[in-house]
């Protein structure tokens, strides 16, 4: 029997690159699409044997159609602040036409649907935690909108291609992921951290480090991605860890993770850094039975090699 095929746009990206090794996993055939602007191709060197694998490198934000599949997730999208701010127009393209090409693609072959977007559809939240009817405080103009308003779009073309073309969609709304593949430079607080660390550089706390992040590991995040995938919501569901740490108490983690004696320097904070950032999942254990298993600590040992091999490589 031939098996499911499923497209993975942003496939060579962090968290694409680990949802690829979970459906090979679960059984599909996995095709991967991709432009390598912030993907890179060692995230899939692993699979390049694999015959149910397959890579191509081309831009979504164009008409694509790699033949029948029975599932997209469509990932693709710069993710973290420095990438995205780096690539704002390509980012604004990708939430908008690169979602109408994959959203196309699902209605033409019937496929199911699935999306990755963000708690920062939440902005800078006046709720803490936020739940999945939480409608946001986002500033439309300001430096992070190039994301924000990008994902929000891509959640309004969603629901509209399952309310007017009744595509079968889902939506993911995910918190603060990390864990081993994640670019050393692309600038998000756990790498930066980590490379700081291992390097013996001062760790930049940006403010006065009590603006607060939820982090997940990014087993635990794929995990839900799955079981969502598997179910019949179309509304967002929250997938991220509710247990919230203040970025002081990120770095200090990091601190006895690494064994490292660096110090803390505080920079100035960023435009429009959300304060605040904690899921409510209720509605994700509820419904998807899914909740995370491995704490910051945990997480962040299980990381160290490859951060440390990462950090080695460096100039
Ligand atoms: N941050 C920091 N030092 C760094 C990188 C990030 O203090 O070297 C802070 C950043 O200001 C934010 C939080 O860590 O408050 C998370 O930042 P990240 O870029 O990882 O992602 P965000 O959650 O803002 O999208």
């Amino acid at each position: 029997m031939t098996p499911p095929r499923a497209l993975v746009t942003g496939g060579a990206g962090f968290l694409g690159s680990h949802l690829c090794d979970a459906l090979l996993a679960e059984g599909y055939s996995v095709i991967v699409v991709d432009n390598l602007l912030t993907g890179r191709a060692s995230n899939l060197h692993h699979l390049r044997n694999d015959p149910r694998f397959e890579f191509r490198q081309l831009d979504i934000n164009l008409p694509f159609d790699c033949g029948k599949v029975d599932y997209v997730f469509h990932f693709a999208c710069p993710a973290s602040p420095v990438d995205y701010m780096k690539h704002g127009i390509e980012t604004l393209k990708v939430g908008s036409l690169g979602t109408l090409h994959a959203l196309e693609v699902a209605r033409k072959y019937g496929a199911r649907y699935l999306i990755s977007s963000t708690s920062e559809c939440y902005g800078d939240p006046l709720e803490n935690p936020q739940k999945e009817t939480y409608w946001g405080n986002v500033n439309p103009i300001g430096p992070r909108s190039v994301y924000d308003e990008a994902k929000r779009f891509s959640e309004a073309l969603t629901m509209a291609y399952h309310r007017y073309h009744r595509v079968d969609t889902r939506i993911v709304r995910i918190f603060n992921t990390y864990g081993p593949r994640m670019q050393l430079n692309d600038g998000r607080v756990v790498p930066n951290f980590m490379k700081q660390a291992l390097r013996g550089e001062d760790l930049t706390v940006y403010g006065d480090g009590s603006q607060t992040r939820s982090f997940c590991y990014v087993s635990d995040e794929v995990d839900g991605f799955i079981r969502l995938s598997k179910s019949t919501e179309h509304l967002p569901v929250n997938i991220g860890n509710p247990t919230e740490f203040t970025i002081l108490e990120c770095a200090k983690r990091v601190l006895a993770v690494t064994g490292s004696k660096s110090a803390i320097r505080y920079q100035p904070l960023p435009q429009d850094d959300p304060k605040q950032r904690c899921p409510d999942i209720t509605k994700a254990r509820t419904l998807l039975g899914w909740e995370p298993k491995i704490d910051l600590e945990t997480g962040l040992r299980m990381s160290l090699e490859y951060f440390r091999q990462a950090s080695s490589e460096l100039a």
